[in-house]
């Protein structure tokens, strides 16, 4: 049943997901008072996914009505357009939106489950974007069973959750996703604060209890991070959860995420404590929860100046990803680390595999993470093939120069990054910030300038000195024999085959003639030939071999290849840390939280 319009909306959306089984949302826009041309557009890209997507090209039918008479629309350009009114009469439009994407990006609707961002379903009215815009999702009779989540708050909804929610302005309608389905759902505080969880497409099997139990944990060590035994700067907060055969993703927004996971990375009821905490998979996911409630802070208050007011037509370009993805990095396992959802040995391991994709990967000798932040747009959200000897990813090197401040401020014991990352909270009162504003929160905490590291490991490409700084935290890094890919410096998919997905630079198998797309099929060894379907099949058939023939298809010919196979000791490129000194290692591994209020 439709609810009345909130008489104080003067911009209006009506959505109603009736078509799930065409994937349709049918939308109705009324705006009060619009100009004689008004201008509308639909955002080409989501905040916090840097790549412009063109929502506008799952929108048709668009048409605009004045009292019931046609309104002339003219199309601007691919996400613009405008209608010719006539002024003190409100103007109606209505379109539809093909939602098909399962992502956490765009929207979606199906017989089993909704989802969308308004970036995806409500055109911008210009020049009105700061007034109060209404957002009202109906409940069509065949959705029975259904109820609906998001961080809007709500105006006029029944107890299912539809109904008619309000945002201040079209940054928070753009920042608040909206979850519908038959839900499961649970509720819990942290630090006093109220958070939802709601999940959708969970098994049976589905622990939600233990999840939420989990979760608790993760908020109250970021409050406490952030706040010491003060408030977050939310009255609540909701996680929605989508679980699916095989995917993960989340998105951050001021209250709320959307996050995906794998159903089989979920608890299970009856599953046991070492089980489940020895499961790669959910710590991946306590890991996702982590990092997207930290961005509650750090991306969506404290944030890139770039980003102070976005601007949903273009590009909203920022050199400081590597701060704000890289950090929120760092500190996602730290956290869990601290929670004490994993144990140290658990925590090295997380970082150990986050040190050796960086220096497996020959693109961060070519690009800095500030290039990769301000280039994100076109390269970290645009891989292809020569992506890891191109480029360097602002998450994983932003983590570890993260890691890097931290381990080095701590050794010289005036400071730590916890208290520069609050400092930067007061100085810009969890506002927009610029590179300089971390320079002068460090020289103010240390008592010393640190603009030579800022230059050195983020905006230039020398390996960061984590040897060195781990060993004065009793932990050793150790060169380790190299994976067969890594040896070879391949990239491969295997399935059921070889598929070279990438060579990479300066390694044996660009030196054979090795090239993205061909699918590695045979090798010669020692005067015999054999199927290849799996590298690690490799040391089997080669022997002591140090000179092999492989052969591979491309573009449907048959290639012989001849490759020297580097030997298997200990590579530069793969690494492995060992605690030397266990007291050292806890006093940064279980260092707890510890602000001035
Ligand atoms: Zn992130």
């Amino acid at each position: 049943m439709p609810f009345p319009q909130p008489a104080t909306t003067a911009i209006h959306y009506r959505i109603d997901p009736g078509e799930c089984r065409a994937h349709l949302y049918r939308v109705t826009l009324t705006v009060a008072a619009p100009a004689a041309q008004q201008e509308l557009s639909l955002p080409v890209w989501i905040p916090g996914s840097y790549l412009v997507r063109e929502f506008s090209k799952n929108l048709q039918s668009l048409r605009a009505r004045q009292g019931g008479a046609e309104v002339p629309l003219a199309q601007l350009d691919k996400h613009r357009w405008v209608a010719q009114c006539r002024p003190g009469e409100p103007l109606e439009l209505s379109y539809v939106v093909a939602a098909y994407d399962n992502s956490v990006r765009t929207a979606w609707l199906d017989a089993t489950r909704g989802f969308f961002n308004a970036t995806s379903l409500c055109l911008r009215v210009h020049g009105q974007e700061d007034a109060p815009h209404g957002l009202e999702v109906v409940r069509p009779p065949e959705l029975a069973g259904w109820s609906l989540a998001t961080g809007l708050a709500p105006l006029q909804v029944d107890a299912s959750g539809f109904g008619s929610y309000g945002a201040r302005d079209y940054d928070e309608l753009a920042d608040c996703p909206v979850e519908m389905g038959p839900l499961w759902t649970a509720s819990f505080s942290a630090c006093g604060v109220p958070h939802r969880l709601v999940v959708a497409g969970a098994a049976p099997s589905f622990d939600g209890e233990r999840l939420v139990r989990d979760m608790q944990r993760i908020c109250e060590e970021a409050i406490r991070f952030w706040h010491g035994a003060g408030q977050p700067p939310f009255d609540g907060y909701l996680f929605m959860l989508n679980a699916v055969n095989d995917g993960y993703g989340g998105l951050e927004h001021r209250n709320s995420t959307a996050l995906i996971c794998s159903r089989r990375d979920l608890p299970r009821l009856g599953q046991s404590d070492k089980d489940l905490r020895a499961s790669e998979g959910y710590t991946t996911l306590l890991g996702l929860v982590s990092h997207e409630y930290f961005h509650a802070w750090n991306v969506k208050r404290l944030r890139p100046a770039e980003f102070a007011r976005y601007d949903y037509a273009r590009e909203n370009y920022t050199a400081l990803l590597w701060f704000f993805e890289g950090f929120t990095s760092y500190y996602d396992d730290l956290l869990l680390r601290r929670a004490g959802l994993i144990d140290h040995a658990g925590y090295l391991k997380l970082l150990t595999k986050a040190i050796n994709q960086v220096l497996q990967t020959p693109g961060r000798l070519v690009q800095s993470v500030a290039q990769a932040s301000f280039d994100a747009w076109i390269k970290y959200y645009r891989q292809d093939e020569n992506t890891p000897n191109a480029t360097v990813s602002y998450y994983t090197k932003g983590a570890l120069v993260a890691l890097c401040l931290d381990l080095a401020l701590r050794r010289e014991g005036r400071t730590t990054l916890d208290d520069a990352m609050r400092a930067l909270w007061q100085r810009t009162g969890g506002g927009p910030m610029a590179e300089a504003d971390v320079l002068a929160v460090l020289q103010e905490l240390s008592g010393r300038d640190w603009s030579a590291e800022i230059a050195q490991w983020v905006h230039g490409t020398a390996d960061l000195p984590l040897a060195e700084l781990l060993a004065a935290h009793g932990i050793t890094l150790q060169a380790d024999p190299a994976q067969t890919a890594q040896r070879l410096g391949l990239r491969v998919a295997e399935n059921g085959g070889i598929q070279v997905k990438t060579v990479l630079r300066g390694g044996a198998a660009e030196a054979a003639g090795f090239m993205a797309g061909d699918e590695w099929l045979a090798l010669e060894a020692q005067g015999q030939a054999w199927r290849l379907l799996k590298l690690d099949e490799l040391a089997l058939y080669a022997g002591s071999a140090t000179e092999v023939t492989a052969l591979v298809a491309r573009d449907r010919r048959l290639l012989r290849l001849p490759l020297a196979l580097p030997a298997t000791d200990a590579a530069a490129d793969t690494v492995r840390l060992d605690v030397q000194d266990a007291a050292a290692a806890q006093r940064w591994l279980g260092a707890a939280a510890s602000p001035a209020a």
